[in-house]
């Protein structure tokens, strides 16, 4: 039988809500339970994927092509849990079953609401998880913070669920804020005493609770806490700000998070699972004394979490090689029509520069003017979907002589198409889910910087594009030296793509970034930061590297 844990948030956003429910399923794994984890989202969205970045961060995307929450990339990043379609709940999708079953006339005669239509479809939608993954705990997040007027529907249902469930087979825990009031010199339970009792009016009592602080809980605090809030007094966790996000599982582990879930749902550890991978890449990202520095050229800059599975499997690479890592975020839009010489001031002490996905023209002549510039001066270059086609955009702009080459999606007119549209994409009218999107296979090129990265002939990533490199133009770009690593077998779709006469040129039209781990590194990530390390030698020691 499947226990559940529902996690909400109080007080504020962002604090942490994803990375703090991904730590739980990763305490519940070294306790020897298997987990399954699920983001319900109150936005009317049906998914992230037609949102701008700067409104919603990343979008993860699942191998079965689902446009997901960024939070799923750290469940993904934290535990084992199957991920796929399901795992994302939103209110549109929510409300679009529901119309979908009202047209059809499946709820004939009656009046549909949301107590107890949307109600039921939501709890339907977390049950599916279970029935899907068979998992011992269920970790379900609720998106937004309680209070929020459409959060309501989904903190209804898991009230319900509870009761249904049993008190000893659900938990609620509620992660708060507890501010330093820097004029008062003193932390303030205030907001926190609020958004339990909202969460009381409702009539769900959360068991546990997490406190969000920059300086330690005192005892007296934590007592205030516990009277008002109505928890247990050793059920206020304190959760201290760290300067690394995958601290966090070890410093729960520490405050017992683990022992009082288990106890409070009635469970023993099933077995000790080794927490020592993970205790090394802690080890590492504290201790690791060479630095690489890497910079990720984008237009969504500003924004923190627009990238951040880029910037997780960056660390990712850097800990794979005993380094740390340096990110440096540069705006593309600032690199346009800068002299060489400007450039090389610009680019002074990058060691590797990484072109992430992206959408619009916007942009697009900086990030051409950084591929040149990696391409021309050996700096290692590692470019993701839109930096692959940027890579070939400007290949054959400056290397075929092709002047004004582009990709249809910037300038439907040119002259070069090197990058166009997928032929599948031609009639497509409907912008939600409708990228290529999701895991495809692709054939690696025995010799190749990719094939000796994987490791492997034949491999899976996942991709969101809707625009491919045009296949017309591969055998004059093979002519000139760009070599295709990878192609999907079917369609001949180039996937992969490397520069012969560079120390590491690699650009992908898929995201591996989604794929990688801080104890599992994506190969590419590797083997990118290790190319910058060495990069950054040869900076040092040109002789050793001659
Ligand atoms: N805009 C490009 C396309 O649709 C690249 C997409 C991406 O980088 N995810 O093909």
């Amino acid at each position: 039988m499947t226990k559940y844990i529902f996690v909400t948030g109080g007080v504020v956003s962002s604090l942490g809500k994803g990375i703090a429910a991904a730590s739980i399923g990763k305490l519940m794994e070294w306790n020897g339970y298997k987990v399954a984890m699920i983001k319900c989202d109150p936005y009317i969205n049906v998914d992230p994927g037609t949102m701008n970045p700067y409104q919603h961060g990343e979008v993860y995307v699942t191998d079965d092509g689902a446009e997901t929450d960024l939070d799923l990339g750290h469940y993904f990043r934290y535990t084992n849990s199957p991920l796929g379609r399901i795992s994302n709940v939103t209110t549109g999708k929510v409300y679009q079953t529901v119309i979908t079953k009202e047209r059809r006339g499946d709820f004939l005669g009656g009046t549909v609401q949301v107590i107890p239509h949307i109600t039921n479809e939501i709890k339907s939608e977390i049950r599916d998880v279970v029935k899907k993954y068979s998992p011992d705990i269920l970790i379900v997040e609720i998106g937004g913070t309680v209070g929020d007027i459409e959060g309501m529907p989904f903190l209804e249902a898991i009230r319900q669920m509870k009761l249904e469930e049993g008190a000893k087979n659900a938990l609620n825990i509620h992660l708060t804020l507890v501010p330093f009031i820097k004029a008062a010199g003193e932390i303030k339970t205030k907001p926190t005493q609020h958004s339990v009792g909202k969460m009381r009016e409702i009539g769900i009592q959360p068991e546990i609770l997490m406190i969000r602080t920059e300086i330690p809980l005192s005892d007296d605090a934590r007592y205030k806490i516990s009277l008002f809030c109505n928890v247990e007094k050793s059920c206020v966790i304190e959760a201290l700000d760290v300067p690394d996000i995958y601290e966090i599982p070890l410093m729960f582990r520490k405050n017992k998070l683990d022992s009082i879930i288990l106890d409070k749902l009635c469970l023993k550890p099933k077995k000790k699972v080794s927490s020592g991978q993970w205790e090394k890449v802690v080890h590492i990202r504290k201790t690791a004394k060479q630095e690489v520095r890497i910079g990720v050229v984008g237009k969504y800059i500003t924004l923190q979490d627009a990238y951040k599975s880029i910037d997780e499997a960056l660390k990712h690479g850097a800990i794979a090689n005993n380094l740390r890592i340096d990110l440096v975020k540069i705006e593309s839009d600032n690199l346009e029509k800068k002299s060489p010489a400007e450039l090389d001031k610009f680019f002074d002490g990058i060691d590797g520069i990484l072109v992430p996905g992206g959408f619009g023209v916007r942009g697009i002549e900086g990030k051409l003017t950084t591929a040149r510039y990696a391409r021309e001066k050996g700096v290692p270059y590692f470019g993701i979907c839109l930096g692959m086609q940027i890579a070939v955009i400007e290949f054959a702009r400056n290397v075929m002589g092709l002047k004004g080459a582009n990709s249809t999606e910037f300038d439907p007119k040119t002259k070069y198409p090197v990058i166009s549209l997928l032929s599948e994409q031609e009639h497509i009218k409907f912008l939600g889910g409708t990228m290529r999107l999701g895991e495809y296979k692709c054939a690696l090129k025995p010799g190749t910087k990719a094939r000796s990265s994987y490791g492997s002939n034949v491999i899976f990533e996942r991709h969101r594009h809707r625009y491919e490199f045009n296949s017309a133009y591969k055998n004059e770009f093979q002519r000139k030296g760009l070599i295709v690593s990878g192609t999907h077998p079917k369609g001949n779709l180039v996937e992969m793509i490397e520069i012969k006469s560079h120390p590491w040129f690699v650009a992908v039209q898929s995201h591996p970034e989604f794929k990688s781990k801080p104890d599992k590194v994506h190969p590419l990530f590797r083997d990118f930061l290790k190319a910058a390390y060495d990069y950054n030698l040869s900076k040092i020691m040109p002789d050793k590297f001659n």
